[in-house]
């Protein structure tokens, strides 16, 4: 059996081992603040019951108040961190554990008695794994599997300790080489957080490989989907839509290769992404948006008809129309071209869909560009542009459009 000592020796060994590999990651990632928080909250305990160990070597008072303190404070860093993992804010009662322990020692009847303090540490310590608990429970991150696997093994430390605290104040330990009850505690706090940690470090991996597979899929000048990312899409959506048809455009900045020439690449970049942003912000729940090209994007939406995907494509050409673009000598403003085509949802071909809203965009190139095509079966149907005084309406802007869909809307059926 070993001695009291030695378990607090093996517990700050451990607490420090991982607090310095934890430590030594957040510095190679600092965003990732977690690392930190966690490796923190390793440090204290280990600092923490590294002081409790030193039992009569070091004066009482450091040894008891200030040792356990800091060992509860590492709970209130991991409550910390599993809030940073999880990017919600943190809630004030993970500060719990070391409340508990100071309100405790505030009872000069508590404070005198080694057992009484131990039970004050243990439920402490329960209530800093309880709340690390139901973090992992109320947490969005990873899967809900691993996050009800982590829960459980810390409900079943937290309930531990609880026994712990419970036999405490009956065996009521007069020395501190008498508190074997915290070999059976150190062990029982070995195993688990090393499961915890395991655990976690699962969950860091899976993270790290979705970051890596959402960075493969996304455009990194606007953020919206590559190629690749709305190929996907695409097809996700033809095996998920509930609508009987889908609809795909391509979206073209119109002489673009002025912008680049005039003001520069930068204000192109800028015009890229402000498009990508009223494109996003537009999109239908049932929908994708990405960039395919240098200046074109496409969109695709689960649609009932043509004219639901018109709506949406004048209103994002209206919205860039009107949308100031701020250049360091003056104020611009782009346009962009629209090739719509349509499909039923079961002979959906991404291929075909595509080349048959290339051949609408053409058209709408060549009626004179800021306006939207339709390919609707061998025609290709052009909605007719604003005029002038649509814009003395503006509160009636979606009826102004529906209008002028509605003009060609006999047209755009095969
Ligand atoms: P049109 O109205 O016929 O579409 O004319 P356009 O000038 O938009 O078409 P064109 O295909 O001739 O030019 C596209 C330009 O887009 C050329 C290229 O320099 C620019 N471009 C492509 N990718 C990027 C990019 O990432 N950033 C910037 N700033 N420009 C880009
Ligand atoms: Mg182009
Ligand atoms: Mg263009």
């Amino acid at each position: 059996m070993i001695d009291v000592r030695t378990a607090f020796l093996l517990w700050v060994i451990q607490a420090g081992t991982l607090a310095i590999l934890l430590l030594a990651i957040w510095l190679h990632a600092r965003e990732q603040r977690y690392h930190l928080w966690f490796g923190l909250g390793f440090a204290l305990q280990a600092i923490g019951l590294g002081m409790v160990a030193l039992r009569d070597q070091i004066p009482d008072f450091l040894s008891i108040q200030i040792g356990n303190v800091l060992s509860l404070l590492g709970f209130v860093c991991w409550g910390k961190a599993m809030c940073s993992f999880d990017g919600r804010r943190t809630p004030p009662y993970i500060a719990l554990p070391a409340v508990i322990w100071i309100l405790g020692n505030l009872v000069p009847q508590l404070r005198a008695e080694l057992g009484y303090r131990m039970a004050i540490y243990d439920v402490a310590a329960a209530a800093g794994l309880g709340t690390l608990g139901l973090l992992a429970l109320k947490g969005s991150f990873s899967t809900r599997r691993y996050r009800v696997m982590l829960a459980t093994v810390w409900f079943l430390q937290a309930g531990a300790c609880l026994v712990f605290a419970y036999l405490a104040t009956r065996i009521m330990p007069q020395t501190f080489n008498e508190m074997t009850l915290a070999v059976a505690v150190s062990i029982v706090g070995l195993v688990s957080f090393v499961t915890a940690m395991t655990l976690i470090a699962k969950m860091m991996m899976d993270r790290s490989e979705e970051r890596l597979q959402a960075l493969v899929r996304t455009d990194p000048l606007t953020g919206a989907l590559n190629r690749r990312g709305f190929t996907e899409a695409y097809q996700q959506l033809v095996d998920s839509a509930p609508s009987a048809a889908l609809s795909l455009l391509i979206f073209d900045l119109d002489h673009f290769k002025r912008v680049n020439d005039v003001y520069g690449h930068q204000v192109g970049d800028r015009v890229l992404l402000e498009f990508a942003e009223i494109c996003k912000s537009l999109l239908p729940q049932r929908g994708a948006f990405g960039r395919t090209g240098g200046e074109e994007f496409a969109a695709v939406l689960a649609v009932s008809e043509a004219r639901d995907a018109a709506l949406f494509a004048e209103t994002v050409r209206l919205a860039l129309a009107e949308r100031s673009i701020e250049t360091d000598t003056e104020t611009i403003h782009v346009t962009t071209s629209i090739g719509i085509s349509v499909s039923a949802l079961a002979a959906a071909d991404l291929k075909k869909m595509m080349s048959q809203a290339d051949a609408a965009l053409y058209a709408a190139k060549a009626q004179g560009r800021n306006r939207t095509s339709v390919k609707a079966g061998a025609i290709v149907v052009t909605v007719p542009p604003e005029r002038a005084d649509d814009f003395d309406q503006q509160a009636d802007r979606q009826v102004a459009i529906l209008k002028r869909i509605a003009a060609v809307a006999n047209n755009l059926h095969d």
